[in-house]
C-alpha cells in the first residue's frame, strides 16, 4: 500500500486541527474588521486563514448580505462574464477505499462494477462532442486497474476521438494521488488540472470515514498528494472539501491554508477550488450532523471567492439548477453542463441499471444547450476556451485573474470564437439567436482595436471559411 512515510523528511501536515479550530470559536463577529477585509479582496488581494476567520465569522444577517454583495460586486468588476464549460466522464467504478459516503466504496455489493472499454470510450466521447463538449475531466475510482499508464492510455484515446466537428481540446483528471514518477506518466498524455479533494482537512474525522487498510486512510499521502504533482512538473493542479463531513468553517479555512501553502512552496497557487456538497447514495446512510444547508452554502462560496482571488471556482451538477443561478453570480468560473455520472450513460440513454453504476445522484440534468441558453439569456459568456494550457500559459506567469489586460486580450476572444463554433455546430435556433447578439455586443466592448479587428476577422472564418480551432 502506498504511503506517506518516505516522504516524511520532505512535506510536512500544514494543516493544525486545533489552531483552526480556535479560530473559528475564537473570533467573534466586527463589522468594521469585516469591511477592512472586504476592501483588502476587491483589490484582489489573497486573504490569510485568519482573515477568512473573520468573514466567517459574521452571522448577523445584513453583514452577511454585505458579504454576498461583495462576491457579486467582485464577480461583476474583476472576473467578468464568462462561464467555462466542461463535462465529467467517469471511466471506472472498482475501487479498493471504503470511504463511507461513496456509491463506488468497495464494500457496496449493490454497485454494479464496470471500466468502460476501448470502443465505450469512443462511444462517450463522441456523444460528448456531438453535443458540442471541448473539455472533459475524466474520473476514475482507486484500483490497481487504474494504472497511472492506463489513465494516459485513456487519456490518449479521448483526444484522438474526432467526431465531425468535434474534438475534446483538454482533458483534467480527477483520480487517486499519485507517486511523483506516475504524474510524469499522465502528464505525458496531456492532460489539463489534476484534481484531489481532501475530502475533509480534519484528521480525526478522515480517519473516521476512511476506514483503515485501505490506500485512503492515509491522510497526510493525500494532502501530499498534489505537491508531488508539482515537483513532477505538473503545475495545473485543483483542490476540494466534500462538504458535509465535517464542520464547513473548518473545511473553508483548511482550503484557505492549502491554497497558501501551495503558492508559498510552488510559487503558483491551485488552478481550481472545488465544494461539491454530499449526495445521497443508494444502500447507503450518511451521518447528517454536518449536512450544509443552502444559506450556508452559499456563504462558503461566497467567502471562499473572496479569500482566493486568483482560483478558478467549479460548481457541479451535484446542485439543482436554482442554487446554481444564484451561485454564478458569486464568482463561480467553471460548471458542468449536460453532465452524466453512470457509466456510459452519454451514450446508453437505457435507464436499466444505471442508478446502480452511479457514484451518487445529480442535481441539474438539463442537457447542454439548456444551460448554455440560459446562460447567455442571463448575461453570462458560455466559453469552451483551451487555449492557454495548449500554448503553456500555465502556472505562475499566467494566471488569467493576475496580469490586467489577460482578459481582453485572450479570455474573452477566446470565450467568443469557442461560443461562435458552438452556435455553428450543435446549438438550438434559439441559443443561436441568443449567443450572436451576445457575440455583437461583446465585439462593442473592445477597447483594443487590433484584438478587435483580428477576432472580427477570426469569427468571420469560423461562420463563412468552415475554419475551428482559432485561438490567441
Ligand atoms: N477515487 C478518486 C478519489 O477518491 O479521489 C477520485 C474519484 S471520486 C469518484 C471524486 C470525488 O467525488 C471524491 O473526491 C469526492 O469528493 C466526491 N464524492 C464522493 N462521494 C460523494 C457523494 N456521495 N456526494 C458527492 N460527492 C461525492
Ligand atoms: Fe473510491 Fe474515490 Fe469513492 Fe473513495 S471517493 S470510494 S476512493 S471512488
Amino acid at each position: 500500500m502506498k504511503t506517506y512515510k518516505d516522504r516524511s523528511s520532505v512535506c510536512e501536515d500544514f494543516i493544525n486541527d486545533d489552531y483552526i479550530t480556535d479560530l473559528i470559536n475564537d473570533t467573534g463577529e466586527d463589522k468594521y474588521k469585516v469591511r477592512d477585509i472586504i476592501t483588502k479582496s476587491m483589490a484582489k488581494k489573497p486573504l490569510s486563514v485568519k482573515e477568512t476567520a473573520m468573514l466567517l465569522s459574521a452571522e448577523s444577517p445584513e453583514l452577511v448580505e454585505e458579504i454576498f454583495e461583495a462576491a457579486r460586486e467582485l464577480k461583476r468588476s474583476v472576473y467578468g462574464n464568462r462561464i467555462v464549460i466542461f463535462a465529467p466522464l467517469y471511466i471506472g467504478n472498482y475501487c479498493t477505499n471504503d470511504c463511507k459516503y461513496c456509491g463506488f466504496r468497495k464494500s457496496l455489493r449493490t454497485t454494479v462494477r464496470k471500466t468502460l472499454s476501448q470502443e465505450e470510450i469512443i462511444s462517450e466521447v463522441r456523444a460528448l462532442e456531438d453535443s458540442g463538449h471541448k473539455r472533459l475531466i475524466l474520473v476514475f475510482g482507486e484500483h490497481p486497474k487504474y494504472s497511472p499508464e492506463f489513465i494516459a492510455d485513456t487519456v490518449k484515446k479521448v483526444y484522438s476521438v474526432k467526431h465531425g466537428n468535434g474534438e475534446i481540446r483538454r482533458v483534467n483528471i480527477n483520480a487517486a494521488p499519485l507517486d511523483t514518477n506516475d504524474y510524469k506518466t499522465v502528464k505525458e498524455a496531456g492532460i489539463g488540472t489534476y484534481q484531489i479533494f481532501q475530502e475533509t482537512y480534519h484528521h480525526g474525522t478522515y480517519k473516521k470515514v476512511h476506514p483503515e487498510n485501505t490506500c485512503k486512510n492515509d491522510y497526510l499521502y493525500r494532502l501530499d498528494g498534489l505537491s508531488r504533482a508539482f515537483e513532477a512538473g505538473c503545475d495545473d493542479v485543483g483542490i476540494g472539501a466534500l462538504f458535509g463531513l465535517y464542520d464547513w468553517k473548518f473545511e473553508v479555512l483548511a482550503m484557505v491554508q492549502h491554497s497558501l501553502f501551495l503558492q508559498e512552496k510552488f510559487g503558483v497557487g491551485p488552478h481550481t477550488i472545488s465544494f461539491p456538497r454530499i449526495k445521497s447514495v443508494h444502500n447507503t446512510l450518511i451521518d447528517e450532523k454536518y449536512f450544509v444547508n443552502d444559506y450556508d452554502f452559499k456563504r462558503l462560496v461566497a467567502i471562499l471567492r473572496l479569500a482566493v482571488p486568483y482560483t478558478g471556482m467549479i460548481l457541479t451538477a451535484r446542485e439543482n439548477p436554482d442554487i446554481r443561478r444564484e451561485l454564478l453570480g458569486f464568482g463561480v468560473s467553471q460548471i458542468d453542463a449536460g453532465s452524466r455520472i453512470e457509466l456510459g450513460g452519454y451514450s446508453n440513454t437505457k435507464l436499466d441499471e444505471r442508478k446502480l453504476k452511479e457514484q451518487f445522484s445529480l442535481g441539474d440534468m438539463r442537457p447542454i444547450d439548456e444551460i448554455i441558453y440560459e446562460l447567455i439569456d442571463n448575461g453570462y459568456l458560455p466559453s469552451f476556451c483551451t487555449a492557454c494550457y495548449r500554448l503553456g500559459r500555465t502556472g505562475e506567469r499566467f494566471m488569467e485573474f493576475a496580469i490586467p489586460g489577460f482578459i481582453e486580450k485572450y479570455c474573452t476572444p477566446n470565450a467568443l470564437l469557442t461560443l461562435k463554433e458552438y452556435l455553428m455546430d450543435y446549438a438550438s435556433p434559439a441559443t443561436i439567436n441568443l449567443g450572436d447578439a451576445l457575440i455583437n455586443r461583446e465585439l462593442s466592448k473592445f477597447s483594443d482595436e487590433k484584438i478587435k479587428n483580428e477576432l472580427v476577422s477570426r469569427l468571420e472564418k469560423i461562420e463563412n471559411k468552415g475554419k475551428r480551432d482559432l485561438y490567441f
